[in-house]
């Protein structure tokens, strides 16, 4: 009949971003399914990104420290192994207890949780695995990403030799020689987790620095400690060739710059990871046929609503639109569109979404680099203070890095937060705060933190800012 319709929101897709927007529309009353083809709920995060990775993080780091600095502790013990088919199940649990939770929620809040592939039939109507069509008031694509290939054909992934991050957190063996190509943030995780557990990493990247989206001081600071821990780096490096066989892989490399220094022609090593970015994905679900732009990204095209430009009922959120691929943006634009089809306001801040490197030692920022502050003209002060005249990291010998906090010239306000240090993942969320309510870095200074503690070096780099520090 006119006007029926099975649900009044269908979401396509059940990571981060999808599974959130879902469980918040149900809960503000409209009657919701998310369509999963996967098997689990969860998404890229859950099943192969933020959570295994950040699980291989720290059982590797467990070792590289039961190894390389228990003795300065006092700990001493007679003999160390790793047990990496353990390593890995410990991994699946956290994934599989995670994903069901989900399911759990999901029936809790009354969400349909249909499993299969969703994808347009007409405008309002979806299809799940070719069949069983479903109308739908409104429709949310939270579809995610999927790796990007090095350009030219070259080293195509087949998860086997040429590995992405899927198959580079399901490996049988702990590689003895890994090749990186990128030195984004995937690429850095997955390589300090192989790198600790005795994986010869060498990473190559176009680019002359690493981690592109942060603030250049800190990523040589990270370049620094990570070369310090084993890992090797060839930047402005540029892979041009290779051949993966049985048991090796061949890369051929040649220099991206007539400035790139000591790059050899080639690397043989037993398992690449392929980490040069994630693009958006949105295979099979028809989009050309109701008339959903992309752009040359293939990124969806959305308004300031997160609607699809040609029909205001149909959004997108999360890695397959514009902006940092994390799962925490994809999230709270999940929790907007569920707001803004219940009638509701609708909050996202652009400018206060957290970033944060899961190395040893973490890296974090929110706001503005300082490339970024010369790039646009703003007027800033400076303020740094590093770990290694703060008491708790002395107290926990964990002195490597510093916070960086920068601030308007005139007004004083927090423009950006960045921390590479101990806790930084967590630590960050006072600048994040900070910048949500428009504070003034002079604000966290005179705001009083708890003794010793990580954070004190954030009050001490924002009275920086326009002041002395007292610790150093
Ligand atoms: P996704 O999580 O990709 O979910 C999309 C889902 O849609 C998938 O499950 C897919 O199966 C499903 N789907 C696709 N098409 C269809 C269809 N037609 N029908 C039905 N279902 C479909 N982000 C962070 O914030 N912090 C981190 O620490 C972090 N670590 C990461 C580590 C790695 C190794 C990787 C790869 C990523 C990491 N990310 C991290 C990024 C994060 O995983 C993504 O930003 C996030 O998952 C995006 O969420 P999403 O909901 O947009 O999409």
């Amino acid at each position: 009949a006119f006007a029926s319709f099975d649900y009044d929101l269908a979401v396509v897709g059940g990571g981060p971003g999808g599974y959130v927007a879902a469980i918040k529309a149900a809960q503000l009353g409209l009657k919701t399914a998310c369509i999963e083809k996967r098997g689990t709920l969860g998404g890229t995060c859950l099943n192969v990104g933020c959570i295994p990775a950040k699980a291989l993080l720290n059982s590797s780091h467990k070792y590289y420290e039961a190894q390389k600095h228990f003795k300065d502790h006092g700990i001493l013990f007679d003999s160390l192994k790793v047990d990496f088919g353990q390593m890995m199940k410990s991994k699946e649990q956290a994934v599989s207890g995670l994903t069901r939770g989900i399911e759990a929620l999901f029936k809790k809040n009354s969400v349909t949780y249909l499993k299969g592939a969703g994808a347009f039939q007409d405008p309002n109507t979806l299809t799940i695995d070719n069949a069983n069509p479903i109308r739908a008031k409104n429709i949310l694509i939270a579809t995610g990403s999927e790796p990007s290939q090095v350009p030219g054909g070259i080293l195509p992934i087949d998860e086997k030799r040429v590995l992405s991050n899927t198959g580079a957190m399901a490996l049988k063996e702990i590689p003895k020689r890994m090749v990186v190509i990128g030195a984004g943030v995937i690429g850095l995780e997955l390589g300090s987790v192989y790198s600790r557990l005795g994986t010869e990493v060498i990473v190559v990247e176009y680019l002359n620095r690493l981690a592109p989206a942060l603030d250049l001081e800190v990523a040589q600071s990270l370049q620094k400690i990570l070369v310090k821990q084993g890992i090797k780096f060839h930047l402005g490096a540029k892979v041009v060739g290779g051949e993966a066989k049985d048991d090796s892989v061949h890369v051929k490399i040649e220099p991206a710059s007539p400035d790139s220094k000591n790059v050899p022609d080639s690397i043989d090593c037993d398992y690449v990871l392929v980490a040069v970015g994630r693009k958006p994905y949105t295979q099979g679900l028809h989009l050309d046929f109701i008339d959903v732009s992309r752009d040359k990204q293939g990124r969806v095209n959305v308004n300031d609503h997160l609607q699809t430009l040609r029909h205001a009922h149909i959004y997108a959120i999360g890695d397959t639109i514009r902006g940092p691929m994390l799962a925490h943006k994809a999230e709270e634009e999940g929790v907007f569109v569920a707001e803004h089809i219940a009638g509701q306001g609708g909050h996202i801040n652009y400018d206060a979404i957290p970033g944060v490197v899961y190395t040893h030692p973490e890296v974090a920022q929110v706001g503005k680099t300082e490339e970024e502050l010369k790039a646009s003209n703003v007027p800033y002060n400076k303020g740094t203070f590093p770990f290694i005249a703060n008491s708790r990291a002395r107290a926990n010998q964990e002195m490597e890095g510093f916070v960086k906090a920068l601030a308007h010239k005139e007004t004083n306000q927090l423009l950006g937060l960045h921390i590479i240090g101990p806790d930084a993942g967590e630590i960050i969320m006072e600048g994040v705060v900070g910048i949500e309510y428009g504070a003034a870095a002079e604000d966290i200074a005179r705001t009083c933190h708890g003794h010793p503690g990580f954070s004190e070096a954030i009050k001490e780099a924002c009275l920086a800012t326009f002041s002395k520090t007292i610790n150093f």
